[in-house]
């Protein structure tokens, strides 16, 4: 049977998830421990949560939202990007 085959696709996916979920416990000590928008309580040691939960980074400020809070934030960050647009900007290019 070519299981093999089979299993490298799933390593190959599990591998960009754990890259992303590298990146996120690196900055596990600076997260904060609830969302940023409702309050919820982020369990650091689910990794569900961890891999559904966004992280965005400001300048020295990280926040976190739950999967819920994003939908409706990604609308809101829109607008407040444009509302703060005279702030500090580390854009890499
Ligand atoms: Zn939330």
């Amino acid at each position: 049977m070519p299981k093999k085959i089979k299993n490298q696709n799933a390593k190959k996916a599990a591998k960009e998830i754990e890259k992303d979920l590298a990146k996120k416990i690196g900055m596990f000590d600076q997260l904060p421990e609830s969302c940023s928008s409702c309050g919820d309580f982020f369990d650091k040691t689910s990794i569900q949560e961890v891999a559904s939960w966004q992280v965005t980074v400001r300048g020295d400020t990280v926040r976190i939202y739950c999967p819920n809070c994003w939908g409706r934030a990604t609308e809101l960050v829109k607008a407040a990007d444009e509302l703060t647009e005279g702030e500090e900007h580390n854009e890499v290019s």
